[in-house]
């Protein structure tokens, strides 16, 4: 492609941007396409020739975008949102047109500096004490493995990236049973093992683990001769949104010499709202914290903030300097990539400054609050329904909830049908989770642009399924195959 064509086609594709996020209240949130019908409608072998743009551009309209589930529809209540507002997707197209690869402050100084500032920025605005500093990672995932690899290494004295895990006290972390399962994933990639993540039992509305059965665990695995290493707390859980005491858990961890990470992947950015802090109460306590500003806060994925109260321990475990990477003289000034575990580092601060800087955290904090507000709201509605019931009452903007008719034979069944049901019919995404063994549906309000016209739609679609399953199908709305309006807010870019 010469540069020329690629103007051309990159307004194109800007427009073409624009106008896809303008209207997709008219096109349902999830695919509704088979297995393999993508597949199968691509050409099974590559072209040798050249071919015209137009016709690819073509082709990604006809082929691709039928296939896909539309993430930034406002009607999204599914999963965690991973929002991509339009500052941050215009900083991400400028990012790629420079492609730089950040790894070392010598190969981008400014992309290292500016990742710097922005991560304080975000410090100041989550209400974090001065002291906190970090790294830009993709996931949050990668994230909580690079803090169990930190607390493994710190139980061993720093030395078992060097020797290796045989022949070693069996290493014990302790968490509940309600954190992500990149905890578990953590774990085995570093070689701790799944049986040595230690499951505390949680109790209270918010399934925060109880600090007296830790205390009681780490007890019980040093007297067997175990070595506890560390724990992953939860702010905002996946499942029901579960939060631990992070005060209570920071205490035992202190009083344990314990390495404590806070996994707030999607909560932390509610913490913009000083109203919400209370959720993380004793957070500065934390060792390390994730939170991913490509969840709520609007920053396109990926962009997982990563906040550290001591570098050093991170950078202990995961840097290594070769010759090749040597920058003479300007080793140790800021090199990003010896806190995370790949080298290779995107320049991701950028979006992350464009977004701040064209919305301000007044506008993002409004959003989060409207967002928790519609939530309650909602939830309110719904538990006023006939035989629905509220499973785990709003945290934050997030609630489960299920139908549950008098006599009905298999209540799990009929809410998985009744979920499929929903997202058959297109107007709105949900997903399901399992509360207690019971399953239930997850509804979470976060899409940058979600409007309460679209909550309110999110009300009808469920009575409406809810009247499909009870047979009682003379409901007044139309659904979105027999055309549902786009709805009041379809053309604004703005935050709500
Ligand atoms: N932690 C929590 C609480 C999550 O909900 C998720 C994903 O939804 C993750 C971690 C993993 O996030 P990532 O996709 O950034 O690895």
């Amino acid at each position: 492609m010469e540069w020329n064509e690629f103007t051309h086609w990159g307004e194109h594709a800007v427009r073409w941007g624009a106008n896809y996020r303008r209207t997709l209240r008219e096109r349902p949130v999830r695919a509704q396409v088979r297995p393999r019908e993508v597949f199968d409608a691509l050409p099974p072998r590559p072209p040798e020739d050249p071919e015209d743009v137009a016709e690819i551009f073509k082709d990604f309209e006809r082929i691709i975008m039928p296939g896909m589930t539309h993430w930034q529809h406002p009607r999204f209540f599914a999963y965690f949102p991973a929002n991509a507002a339009p500052a941050s997707v215009l900083a991400e197209i400028l990012a790629n047109a420079v492609a730089a690869q950040c790894m070392l402050w010598q190969t981008s100084p400014a992309a290292t500096e500016l990742e710097q500032r922005v991560i304080d920025w975000l410090r100041i605005a989550l209400g974090l004490p001065e002291g906190f500093t970090g790294v830009i990672q993709d996931t949050a995932s990668t994230a909580t493995l690079a803090a169990v690899l930190t607390m493994r290494e710190r139980a061993l004295g720093w030395t078992g990236n060097r020797t290796g895990l045989a022949g070693r006290r069996t290493l014990r972390v302790y968490a509940s049973q309600e954190v992500h399962s990149s905890i578990d994933r953590a774990i085995w990639f570093a070689g701790i093992g799944a049986d040595n993540l230690v499951r505390i039992p949680v109790a209270g509305r918010l399934r925060g683990m109880r600090a007296d059965a830790l205390r009681e665990a780490i007890a019980a695995d040093r007297a067997a001769g175990l070595l506890p290493a560390g724990i992953v707390a939860a702010t905002g859980g996946t499942s029901a949104g579960a939060c631990d005491d992070v005060a209570a858990i920071a205490e035992v961890a202190e009083e344990e010499d314990l390495y404590l990470h806070v996994d707030a992947a999607w909560a932390g950015t509610a913490m913009i709202c000083p109203e919400h802090r209370g959720l993380w109460a004793g957070i500065e306590k934390a060792d390390s914290i994730v939170f991913n500003p490509h969840k709520w806060l609007g920053a396109q994925f990926d962009c997982s903030i990563h906040l550290l109260k001591d570098e050093e321990a991170q950078r202990n475990t995961l840097a290594i300097t070769p010759e090749y990477l040597k920058t003479r003289g300007m080793d140790g000034i800021g090199n990003l990539s010896e806190l995370s575990i790949q080298l290779g580092r995107r320049f991701r601060a950028l979006k992350l400054w464009f977004l701040v800087r064209a919305e301000g955290l007044g506008r993002l904090r409004r959003m989060i609050r409207n967002h928790v507000g519609w939530a309650e709201e909602l939830a309110r509605r719904l538990g006023e329904e006939p035989d629905v019931e509220i499973v785990t009452p709003p945290v934050l903007s997030l609630f489960t909830f299920r139908h549950a008719p008098a006599g009905a034979p298999d209540l799990d069944a009929l809410n998985q049908e009744l979920v499929e049901r929903i997202n058959d019919e297109g107007r709105i995404y949900l997903t399901s989770t399992l509360i207690d063994g019971k399953r239930a549906i997850r509804f979470q309000v976060g899409q940058v642009e979600t409007a309460r016209e679209d909550v309110d739609a999110a009300f009808r679609a469920i009575r409406d399924a809810i009247a499909e399953t009870t047979g009682e199908t003379e409901s007044g709305d139309a659904g979105f195959r027999t055309g549902e309006p786009a709805g009041p807010a379809q053309s604004s870019s703005r935050l709500r």
